[in-house]
């Protein structure tokens, strides 16, 4: 039996094929998010990878931000449901979930079935998100993705007083032409990040284990950074950001089973 999870998010496009929801046979991500060709992009993709075609799919789950515009799918679930899911699956014992995204960081607390309980989101504002950290890599002329690598070498870290991304924007390019070391202020950054990532935690309390899910959570320095503020280990699996895209195949399964079930009454 053949499910599939999208999940549609403001930056990235990530989709997962499960095989009678315990084989990932199937993947794909794109670096787009909704409102653009991202969607159907990540969609053909991920069946290309397994060699599928759309026919092969018994039901199609979708989620994130971008899920009401997707008409493929049989079916839609929230973020929450879903990265609740999507980290249990990857990790059991987790407890307290950070999501950081391209736009948004939510935290929820889940239950020993992968159920969410409650959960908290930032307010619209960039700081503390992936858009933060990329409009930083943009100043500083540096990959996203080096960002984590870059902070490793850091020496003395440089504080970054303002969180307003734009504000912090000005701060860097101030710091950069005082000649500040990079590495310091990548550390600077993720620093910030991390704090305001905190804040939002400490509100509902830090249950552990703790695991990432999102984008960012590929930035071990952020991982490092949030570690140190909440004093606790973070799980990191590699497959941090195909969380969402896990926990929607992983329900499509369940929801075929509960039906199969449902017709043999
Ligand atoms: P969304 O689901 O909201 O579209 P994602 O969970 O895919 O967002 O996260 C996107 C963010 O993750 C990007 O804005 C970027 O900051 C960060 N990101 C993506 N890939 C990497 C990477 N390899 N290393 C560090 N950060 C990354």
């Amino acid at each position: 039996m053949l499910t599939m999870g999208i999940d549609i998010g403001s930056t990235t496009c990530k989709c997962i094929i499960f095989k009678d929801g315990s084989e990932i046979v199937g993947r794909a991500i794109v670096p787009l998010g909704t409102g653009t060709s991202g969607p159907q992009q990540v969609f053909q993709t991920a069946l290309s990878s397994g060699g599928f075609v759309r026919e092969d799919m018994e039901r199609i789950l979708v989620t994130g931000y971008g899920r009401f515009s997707f008409d493929e799918a049989d079916t839609q679930k929230s973020e929450i449901t879903c990265h609740a899911q999507g980290i249990h699956y990857l990790f059991p014992s987790a407890r307290t979930v950070i999501d950081i995204g391209g736009q948004d960081i939510k935290v929820l607390h889940i239950s020993g079935r992968g159920m969410a309980d409650n959960f908290v989101m930032n307010d619209k504002c960039a700081a503390g998100t992936g858009r933060f950290l990329d409009v930083m890599a943009g100043v500083l002329n540096v990959r996203t993705e080096d960002l984590g690598s870059i902070s490793m070498e850091a020496e003395n870290e440089v504080r970054i007083s303002n969180t307003c991304t734009v504000f912090a924007e000005s701060e860097v390019i101030s710091k950069l032409s005082a000649n500040v070391r990079l590495a310091d202020l990548v550390a600077g950054i993720h620093t910030s990040v991390a704090t305001r990532v905190a804040s939002l935690v400490f509100r509902n309390g830090v249950v552990k284990d703790v695991a990432m899910s999102g984008g960012v959570a590929l930035n071990q320095g952020i991982v490092r950074a949030l570690s140190r503020e909440l004093k606790t280990d973070i799980l990191i699996h590699k497959d941090c950001q195909f969380a969402g895209a896990i926990g929607a195949a992983l329900i499509a399964n369940q929801e075929l089973l509960r039906q199969a079930r449902d017709n043999k009454k």
